[in-house]
């Protein structure tokens, strides 16, 4: 189903301008991020991909505001970051953003059905809306017959379909995604950037997914790929958007 997405549809939901990160450590710098201008747009399935030490965990971090940029701009419906209080970042980070880490991140002791649930319950949603936005959410990953399983009783790439769930259950703007195949062979690997596409086609999210394995990349709409923290644009037969 296509709703209307309670945030304003924004030309640019993300963009960085000219983004540097440098890192001081023990008299040397590193240039993690070497002036790297980007646009995410609305329902966009964006893969950025390089090798270990490229930049992409910076970068992600940046775009969720977890870190400062040493120089240029990110800007989020069109507002500089810089420009926000880290209240403010916080409650973007709760309400516009979801996230998914290679490692999975789920709580061992709690059910499925409990791990997504968990971030509504802190937001102090009420107990009929959670449920039913739970349920939602796992059926939307394909694990309903699995909502009272731990994470040790489902398999790894279940796991990272109730942490992609989690992700997505409070119906954010934008899912950033840290190599979140890194654990999972390669058929679970596909699936899970198959989910991906399917969010951002069926639900009108973007999603920016940090990967080292190029066999995924054909699946998302634009492919960035990093070497030693610059952008290379990736020719792609299904790109759709073009500036
Ligand atoms: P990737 O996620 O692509 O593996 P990272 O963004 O983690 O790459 O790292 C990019 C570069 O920045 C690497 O050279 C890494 O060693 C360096 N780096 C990352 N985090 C820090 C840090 N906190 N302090 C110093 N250097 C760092
Ligand atoms: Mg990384």
């Amino acid at each position: 189903m296509t709703e209307a997405i309670e945030t304003p549809r924004y030309q640019r939901l993300l963009a960085t301008e000219d983004l540097v990160r440098e890192y001081h450590l023990a008299g040397e710098d590193i240039t993690a991020l070497d002036h790297v201008s980007m646009n995410i747009l609305p329902g966009q399935f964006i893969a950025v991909v390089g090798r270990s030490g490229s930049g992409k965990t910076t970068l992600l971090n940046l775009l969720a505001g977890l870190d400062k940029p040493t120089s240029g701009r990110i800007l989020l419906e069109e507002r500089n970051m810089s420009d926000m209080s880290e209240r403010e970042l916080t409650e973007i980070r709760r309400k516009k953003l979801g996230f998914v880490f290679q490692s999975f991140g789920l709580l061992p002791l709690l059910s499925a059905f409990e791990n997504v649930e968990l971030p509504l319950r802190i937001a102090g949603m009420n107990t009929k809306e959670r449920e039913q936005r739970t349920k939602d959410a796992l059926e939307v990953v394909g694990l309903s017959t699995r909502s009272h399983h731990r994470p040790y009783e489902l398999s790894g790439g279940e796991q990272q379909r109730v942490a992609i769930a989690r992700a997505f259950v409070h119906k954010p703007v934008l899912i950033l995604a840290d190599e979140p195949t890194g654990e999972l062979d390669s058929v679970n690997a596909y699936s899970i950037f198959g989910l991906f596409k399917e969010m951002v086609r069926n639900q009108g999210i973007s999603v920016v997914a940090a990967t080292h394995d190029s066999t995924l990349l054909a699946m998302a709409d634009q492919v960035l790929e990093l070497h030693d923290g610059k952008l290379a644009e990736r020719e792609h037969e299904t790109f759709r958007y073009r500036d």
